[in-house]
């Protein structure tokens, strides 16, 4: 495919020009973890913790014991509140049923007898009607009820459901979480279905950080009691003005105020900030959690300014800079002096690029030495390439993309002599350096909402001075 790009390098050259460009792109990259000496091994650390907490995080926090009890007291370690359930008992067995047959016959009628089944990986309600010898007519009955669709159709491996069914073997009740607070009971008869909501109480609990950084920020983060989840809560929430994987050094401190959510007793999940402060390199930038009237949550800076910005500050997670932007360089692969009008983040193939801001795909295919290549058209005449794709993400030429959606993958396509995400961004064709590049501030928060605002974090920013003023103390709230 031809590009209109007229900054669009030349066709490929022989292999040595490659090799030779090898060399030098591994000598600067020695350079450069030489220079940011110990900080480097924590690049790794984060590269790591990012690709797998990715996915995994909301079951580490939900599951992992370790987590959960890293942001208790002492003394609260041990108290944990367990319902207890029939076990789950073995499907399709005769003796299974014959017990719970027994079971219910000695409840009566009425009392419900509660059949726990967890769902395995690829298995549907269907299945699991099929599984408990309930009929297929019962389920569709279910599915009419209003706002009974989603949760009985849409539902993750090792989601809950519990059934109530009769010494008949007729369906009596079935039982769900819709969500956190809310379980829902829906007892089915002859005459129709009923549904009965149970809410549950939440407890939320503020917790209190402070930590400063000596060898890396996980290392710091875990140190003072924070667990993996709401360190990289931290690290979003402060991502649009601090490159975490470039800019942190010995001495960085950060002081989270943060809140843990318990239910009957049990930590069921952590890690929504409050407010935090981060200082990195003598500079502190400070963020604070706000809910709109109507529910809605965002972070905003201390005067009322969104966190989030028109574009992240970098495409790739913990990525590494490669090579920055320049008026002239040796080009690796070529040798020629030629500019480098983007920046260069080294990434392990198959690390997802992000969108860094929304707009509109200009561009999705192979561009000469650019390889696989995507542009993003984000309006007001910015343009962003991303350049060396191993492949692309699932949006077509035209497709609308938001920020931080996935648009392709690390890779080395075209001329690249490792894998790397060649980054690129344009002001009305012009090339300018992603790292420099200012743009305006976005829009404080209106008047009226504003003294809202001041309202709502007062006391977070109380909290915040008196973690700032005690340095390395903790308290629970
Ligand atoms: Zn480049």
């Amino acid at each position: 495919m031809h590009s209109p790009d007229p900054l669009n390098p030349a066709a490929p050259r022989p292999a040595q020009a490659v090799r030779r460009g090898e060399t030098s792109e591994s000598r600067g990259r020695t350079r450069l973890s030489q220079a940011l000496g110990p900080l480097s091994r924590f690049r790794r650390d984060h590269w790591l913790l990012a690709s797998v907490l990715a996915s995994v995080s909301t079951l580490l926090v939900l599951t992992a014991p370790g987590f959960a009890g890293a942001s208790l007291q002492p003394a609260e370690r041990g108290r944990q509140i367990v319902e207890l359930e029939l076990p789950a008992l073995l499907p399709g067995s005769e003796e299974a049923a014959r017990i719970e047959a027994e079971v219910a016959a000695r409840q009566g009628p009425d009392e419900a007898n509660w059949r726990l089944v967890s769902v395995r990986p690829g298995q549907t309600m269907g299945a699991i009607f099929a599984e408990q010898g309930l009929p297929a007519r019962t389920l569709h009955r279910l599915l009419e009820q209003p706002g009974a669709r989603d949760p009985l159709t849409r539902f993750r491996p090792g989601t809950e459901f519990a059934f109530d069914i009769s010494g008949e073997g007729e369906l009596r009740a079935l039982r769900f979480d819709r969500d956190e607070a809310t379980r829902v009971v829906l007892h089915v008869d002859d005459s129709g279905i009923r549904e009965e909501k149970l809410e549950r109480e939440l407890q939320r609990r503020i917790q209190m950080v402070s930590g400063s950084i000596t060898a890396s920020l996980s290392e710091a983060t875990s140190r003072a009691g924070m667990s993996t989840a709401t360190m990289l809560e931290m690290a979003k929430v402060f991502g649009y003005d601090i490159d975490f994987a470039q800019d942190l050094r010995v001495g960085d401190e950060f002081h989270v105020v943060y809140e843990d959510v318990y239910r009957d007793g049990e930590r069921l999940r952590g890690g929504d900030i409050l407010a935090a402060t981060f200082v990195n390199r003598g500079k502190s930038y400070h963020v604070f959690r706000y809910t709109f009237a109507d529910g809605k949550t965002e972070y905003f800076d201390a005067e009322g300014r969104p966190m989030q910005k028109s574009f992240l500050r970098t495409p790739v997670d913990f990525a590494r800079i490669s090579s920055r932007f320049t008026a002239s360089r040796k080009h690796p692969v070529l040798g020629t002096m030629r500019a480098h009008r983007g920046v260069d983040y080294a990434a392990p193939t198959g690390t997802p690029i992000r969108a860094a801001g929304n707009g509109r795909i200009r561009f999705a295919g192979w561009q000469g030495g650019y390889g696989r290549t995507v542009i993003i058209d984000h309006g007001q005449g910015i343009t962003t390439l991303y350049a060396h794709l191993s492949r692309f993400g699932p949006h077509k030429t035209g497709a609308r993309v938001t920020q931080g959606s996935t648009i392709g993958f690390v890779g080395a396509s075209g001329l690249a002599t490792g894998p790397h995400l060649h980054y690129e961004f344009r002001v009305h064709g012009v090339h300018r350096d992603p790292l420099t590049v200012t743009l305006p501030k976005p829009e404080p928060l209106p008047r009226s909402e504003l003294a809202r605002f001041r309202q709502q974090t007062q006391p977070m920013l109380a909290r915040l001075e008196v973690l700032a003023a005690g340095g390395q103390a903790r308290a629970s709230l």
